[in-house]
């Protein structure tokens, strides 16, 4: 593939950035309803995406890529219009007279960089926001997701002119090569020891940044949830694109009396949701590089040197990049998979006797993106939800966080920086700019050298009041 031009990319948006900052509500949504317009009209080629890039079943791709993507542009049409209203203040009583306003204002020139494991939702779904905030934008999704960024680059050049939106395809050193620009506002969705690259590199420009990353999101099963159950629904959660879900539960706690029952919880749902052979079935998705397979299963082998019991319902197969899901029990706790984000389907299982011990094995990892919890007692849960902390916590679901409109998406340190979704996601791309007007007569002035006698007084009482 030719290598684009990325200084004059980074140009072409920079020169447009100021007119589209300017654009009016009605224009911004006309824009996004072309964009909802052109996901129906394109449904049947995100779906062939899909499934030649991660062997995608299409349910998963209408739920998971083109639904979040729809939903936030309805979200936006409906209440675009009020965030960008500029946001009264009252005045403290030494700022009389005056007006204060807040305007929430476009950043400019924006770079949304994505992965590959919803290629489509990861892109779309920050651009609605920059669109919506009168961003410019330049979109580079994942080399990893091949077939879904050719279909990106067709959809948007069918919905936006050049110098509104572009997609820049490639891999790493075209990542790097825009970075090198000084864009206006940098939103990153990857993993976090690339983040903390980026955020290196856009440190040099002084760029914002928003960081949406990965970590470990653990699920701590209650005592009395019902061990099999729990068992069951982490099945069907890690099942979901193969356990390449950034709000994946990566493992599990469980009580040490409660283990056995959610093991075979855990073999009974894999069987309920897959089959017997699950790399026969359509629905099961597989890993999206052979890369990443011989990660999986490298980390796999280390577990079961260590000791590690192991239990697999197939075979995996590198030729088809088929992994099945995975349950590992008594995995030592220095290897990989205990360690590191496992971002496939395996799923490490730990015992606690006290619920302390759960929340001290999650504190001692770096903050989840999510903290699950499957438990009928509030009391139990609420206290875990103040001992941790976390971008997120779901009880007795997995992932429905995401879906909520308004809730505020993102991690913390590792697991992120920075909020997407609703007004959050709007303020992200935008610049909170201060206005404060002065009426006609100002008593500033009152208050400048020389100090006099009766200024000195007048000081003494506006020092009396802050
Ligand atoms: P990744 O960090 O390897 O790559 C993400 C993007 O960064 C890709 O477009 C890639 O081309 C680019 N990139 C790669 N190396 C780069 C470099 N040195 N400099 C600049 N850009 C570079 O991540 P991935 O493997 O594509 O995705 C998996 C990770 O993403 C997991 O950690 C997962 O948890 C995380 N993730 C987070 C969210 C979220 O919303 N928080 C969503 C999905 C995935």
């Amino acid at each position: 593939m030719e290598q684009p031009n990325l200084e004059s990319i980074f140009a072409q948006l920079q020169a447009s950035a100021p007119v589209l900052g300017r654009r009016r509500a009605a224009e911004r949504i006309a824009r996004l309803r072309s964009l909802k317009k052109a996901l129906h009209a394109h449904r049947a080629e995100a779906h062939a995406a899909l499934r030649a890039d991660l062997h995608r079943a299409e349910p998963d791709t209408d739920l998971n890529e083109l639904l979040p993507v729809t939903s936030t542009i309805d979200y936006v049409v409906k209440h675009l219009r009020t965030w960008m209203r500029p946001e009264k203040h009252g005045l403290p009583i030494t700022l009389i007279p005056g007006s204060a306003e807040v305007v929430y204002e476009s950043k400019g020139a924006v770079l949304i960089v994505s992965p590959w494991n919803f290629p489509i939702n990861l892109c779309l779904v920050p651009l609605v926001y920059a669109v919506a905030a009168g961003n410019s934008v330049a979109l580079k999704p994942s080399e990893l997701s091949p077939a879904t960024s050719a279909f990106l680059t067709k959809l948007i050049a069918s919905v936006f002119p050049p110098e509104e939106v572009q997609v820049v395809e490639g891999g790493v050193e075209v990542a790097k090569g825009l970075l090198d620009q000084p864009w206006n506002h940098l939103f990153f969705t990857g993993s976090p020891k690339i983040g903390s690259q980026v955020m290196a590199t856009a440190a040099r420009h002084l760029t914002s940044v928003t960081l949406e990353l990965g970590g470990k999101s653990p699920v701590i099963v209650h005592p009395k949830f019902g061990a099999e159950t729990a068992g069951n629904r982490v099945a069907w959660a890690k099942g979901l694109n193969a356990g390449q879900v950034c709000i994946a539960p990566d493992y599990a706690l469980v009580r040490k009396d409660q283990r056995e029952a959610f093991i075979a919880g855990f073999q009974t749902g894999v069987r309920q949701y897959y089959g017997a052979r699950p790399a026969e079935n359509p629905d099961f998705a597989h890993i999206v590089h052979e890369r990443h397979w011989d990660r999986l299963e490298a980390w796999v082998e280390e577990a079961r040197a260590g000791g590690a019991e192991i239990w697999q319902i197939d075979r995996p197969d590198r030729s088809s990049k088929y992994y099945p899901l995975t349950l590992v029990w008594d995995a030592p706790k220095d290897i990989e998979l205990s360690c590191s984000e496992i971002f496939g389907p395996i799923l490490p299982v730990y015992t606690y006797i006290e619920t302390a011990d759960a929340i001290a094995h999650v504190e001692s990892g770096s903050r989840p993106l999510v903290l699950y919890q499957l438990s009928h007692d509030r009391a139990w849960s609420d206290g875990i939800t103040a001992a941790t902390r976390a971008g997120a916590t779901v009880i007795n679901d997995f992932f429905l966080h995401y879906m909520h409109p308004s809730l505020p998406f993102g991690g913390v340190n590792t697991s992120g920086i920075g909020k997407s979704h609703g007004l959050w996601g709007f303020r992200e791309f935008t610049n909170a700019r201060s206005i404060y007007r002065r009426g006609r007569w100002s008593p500033t002035m009152l208050l400048a050298p020389p100090y006099t006698e009766w200024k000195r007084k007048l000081i003494a009482m506006v020092a009396r009041w802050l």
